[in-house]
């Protein structure tokens, strides 16, 4: 791989010719994260046998803008997603440092997948305006140009152990599934469009529209001070879709595994032997087979 090189060009945020750092979609705390409960390398789900060392980057933002994002990187890691993912805390209160990091995760996504849908002639064009219009609102916010996010949504939900099994399929590993998938794009669906990112099981989506039917209960993330809660949180949306299509997703990329891939995997589980259980994907795999065996009846 060798050292990064050195590129030039305009930053996505600040419009200014500098030079360019190699940022992630995702923050890096969340791949970090990744490997180190982990029990192997990071697999991408769609191409199962490769092994990917980091999460998706791309040269999109000059250093000032890099560290204006860091900062409040750093807040949702130390806050939120350290403390949901090594003690299990439940509440946290926020302020606009919370509203700050969604939008500049949702920005970055949408900014480069707006790179692709601008050219996609079947893409919906009234879609396409508002998330356009969103772009330049969200850009304007993250710059300080304006406090206020317009219109535009941003919720979080906890994806902390599957309690209720009405709409999943159980044998798809879904604590698995989504503690260990980390993810961020846009997309649209009828007239509800936004972008979702899953950060381990912390799913945060930034709506630019919204249908009427979309029902969102105690998930949404106010631009100010607030408080979220890891519990008693509902919805009933089109997003649904999505989250089946990352456990199908899983799905595939477990039956595709090589059998070689598959027993290395085997190997490496069973060198670690009692030290197996310090990894989270242990819990995972746990409390799937948890959930399996409860289906009609309680165990205890
Ligand atoms: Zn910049």
């Amino acid at each position: 791989m060798g050292k990064e090189k050195t590129i030039y060009g305009q930053c996505a945020l600040c419009r200014q010719n500098k030079e360019l750092q190699l940022s992630h979609i995702v923050p890096h705390f969340v791949g970090r994260r990744m490997k180190k409960t982990a029990p192997g390398n990071i697999r991408v789900t769609n191409e199962p046998n490769i092994v990917t060392q980091d999460i998706e980057k791309h040269y999109m933002l000059c250093h000032d803008c890099e560290e204006l994002f860091s900062a409040k990187e750093r807040w949702f890691a130390s806050r939120i997603f350290n403390p949901w993912q090594d003690h299990k805390q439940q509440e946290f209160s926020y302020d606009q440092n919370l509203t700050y990091f969604i939008v500049s995760l949702s920005w970055r996504s949408l900014y480069l997948d707006l790179e692709e849908y601008s050219c996609d002639p079947t893409f919906n064009k009234e879609i396409l305006l508002t998330m356009l219009r969103a772009e330049n609102i969200m850009r304007d916010y993250l710059l300080g140009k304006r406090q206020d996010i317009s219109d535009i949504e941003n919720h979080m939900f906890f994806f902390d152990r599957i309690e209720s099994a009405s709409n999943y399929d159980f044998e798809k590993n879904p604590s698995v599934a989504m503690h260990r998938s980390i993810t961020s794009y846009s997309a649209y669906n009828g007239n509800t469009s936004f972008t979702i990112s899953n950060l381990l099981g912390i799913m945060i989506v930034t709506f630019y529209s919204m249908a009427e039917q979309e029902e969102w209960t105690n998930t949404q993330i106010l631009n100010g001070s607030g408080t979220i809660a890891a519990k008693n949180q509902e919805i009933k949306s089109v997003v649904g879709q999505e989250i089946q299509h990352w456990m199908n997703e899983a799905e595939n990329a477990k039956n595709n595994l090589s059998e070689n891939q598959r027993n290395k995997i085997i190997e490496k589980m069973k060198n670690l032997g009692e030290g197996i259980k310090e990894y989270a994907i242990f819990q995972d795999f746990i409390d799937d087979e948890t959930l399996r065996r409860n289906d009609g009846k309680n165990r205890d």
